[in-house]
């Protein structure tokens, strides 16, 4: 056996006992160096991996090369080589890092904040993301009230409150809230928002500049850590153990600690239980999908955040129409606004239509037939299509047939003939007739208004699919 096949067989030995994770992070890219009867020296691309190896994994290493060579080895020495063209700082970061994209805010380096003290004054909030502005409703109101709850009292109630949920679901807000809050009410608490990206990053330049220690002192001295998508940990095993001591540490200390995470911890790959578990001994609360009331209510807030006008009639189209996060909503929105501030004109719902459909990708086509909206209501009213299309006048089945005349209009865009004629033949006027009355029972009746956001929902899930 040469050198490379010794070490690809203690490589397969040593796969069989640890996790994949570690295996990948640990042993890439390291290979044989010199192999004599009682000494082997290992390569390895960097101090911190050759740190590990020595702390973590000599033993084990030591075993199975015995195993393989079946050779008396006394000795196991690590050196860091660097094979071929990859750089010491290519290697670190295909192993730990990735594009450090940070949109969300400004957290200084550990160099600048143990210089400057910045953390305490200069949050790195984004100074929209506040309660003020975060609209409230069904999807996201636990998460919103343990928020709350936490920012009132840092430290006491929720510790840890994870929140976790899709993309562009405000979780980024309701954090960066917590940390405004807190700043306001106790301007002495040192408060730390940083992205798990950011943590990972920082921490592998400090280890490799030899600033572990002042990295752990900011970290482990704040009180109160938004930590922002934790998910980005995955497999990465030296930042996991390092947020593991330094979430104990806080929490022994009763430090508020808040995590996102676009899942939830179990759906979490590679996370260690014993993280797991300290999630646990807090609050874990997800975000989804708002509702089509609660994307009225955030299109309006932000619509009035920018002074601008819009119809109720278009701000319905919208969240009618972008449905699945609030960030998309909100892009929606910011197109149509600044398209209409270019043209100088007021938005329409024509202008606001052909504007959605080019400018957001995967919206669904508003290809509901009349036919599909009829039997949409009908359903969701357990009616049959020739009772609603029948001439009976009893209230059970002229109310729906109201509703449905009143969305062919709404949401099919259908002239009142047109309306009249879809809905079992009938006159136009009685179309308008049953257009008004809706409309101005949708300005008391939360019952109707709750029907028929679901059954706008309905329709739109039906749509596209
Ligand atoms: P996430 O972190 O879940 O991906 P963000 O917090 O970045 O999402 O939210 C995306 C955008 O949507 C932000 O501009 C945020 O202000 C806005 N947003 C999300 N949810 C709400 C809400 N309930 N009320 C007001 N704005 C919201
Ligand atoms: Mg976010």
């Amino acid at each position: 056996m040469d050198n490379n096949e010794i070490w690809r067989a203690t490589l397969g030995e040593l796969e069989l006992t640890l996790s994949k994770a570690n295996f990948t992070t640990w042993f890439k890219n390291t290979y044989v160096s010199s192999f004599d009867a009682t000494r082997v020296v290992i390569a390895v691309p960097n101090t911190f991996t050759k740190a590990w190896l020595e702390k973590k994994y000599h033993e084990a290493i030591v075993k199975a090369l015995r195993n393989v060579t079946s050779a008396n080895i006394r000795e196991v020495a690590y050196r860091v080589e660097v094979k071929n063209t990859t750089t010491l700082q290519q290697f670190a970061d295909q192993i730990e890092t990735s594009h450090p994209v940070n949109e969300e805010g400004y957290t200084p380096t550990v160099n600048e904040t143990c210089q400057s003290q910045q953390a305490a004054n200069d949050l790195g909030l984004n100074p929209r993301y506040r309660f003020e502005t975060f609209v409230v409703g069904k999807t996201n109101e636990l998460a919103h009230a343990a928020a709350m709850a936490v920012a009132a009292k840092p430290g006491e109630v929720y510790n840890p409150l994870f929140i976790y949920g899709g993309s562009g679901l405000g979780k980024t807000h309701m954090l960066q809230a917590v940390g405004h809050h807190i700043h306001a009410n106790q301007p002495n608490l040192k408060i730390l928002y940083v992205t798990c990206e950011r943590f990972t990053n920082e921490f592998i330049q400090a280890v490799r500049g030899g600033r572990g220690k002042e990295f752990k002192d900011l970290y482990r001295n704040v009180d109160i850590l938004l930590m922002d998508d934790i998910q980005f940990i995955t497999g990465k095993e030296s930042t996991q153990e390092e947020f593991f001591h330094t979430f104990n540490t806080l929490h022994q200390n009763n430090k508020q600690i808040v995590i996102t995470s676009d899942r939830s911890p179990k759906d979490i790959q590679g996370l260690e239980s014993r993280m797991l578990s300290r999630f646990e001994w807090g609050m874990i609360t997800d975000v989804s999908s708002p509702d089509f009331e609660t994307r009225v209510a955030i299109l309006e807030a932000k619509a009035r955040e920018k002074s601008s006008q819009l119809s109720s009639e278009v701000l319905r189209y919208i969240a009618g129409t972008v449905q699945m996060n609030v960030r998309e909503l909100e892009g929606a929105l910011n197109k149509i606004i600044a398209y209409h501030q270019f043209k100088n004109t007021n938005p329409t719902l024509e202008s606001v239509q052909s504007l959605l459909q080019s400018f957001v990708p995967n919206i669904p086509k508003r290809n509901i037939t009349p036919r599909r909206l009829i039997e949409i209501v009908t359903g969701y009213y357990d009616l049959s299509m020739e009772e609603i299309l029948g001439k009976s006048r009893e209230q059970r089945l002229a109310y729906p047939r109201q509703i449905a005349m009143y969305l062919l209009r709404e949401e099919g865009k259908c002239s009142f003939p047109a309306i009249g004629g879809h809905v079992g033949g009938r006159d136009h006027t009685t179309a308008i007739h049953a257009c008004t009355k809706i409309s101005d029972l949708l300005k008391t009746d939360e019952q109707l208004k709750r029907d028929i956001s679901l059954i706008r929902e309905k329709l739109y899930a039906s749509v596209g699919s």
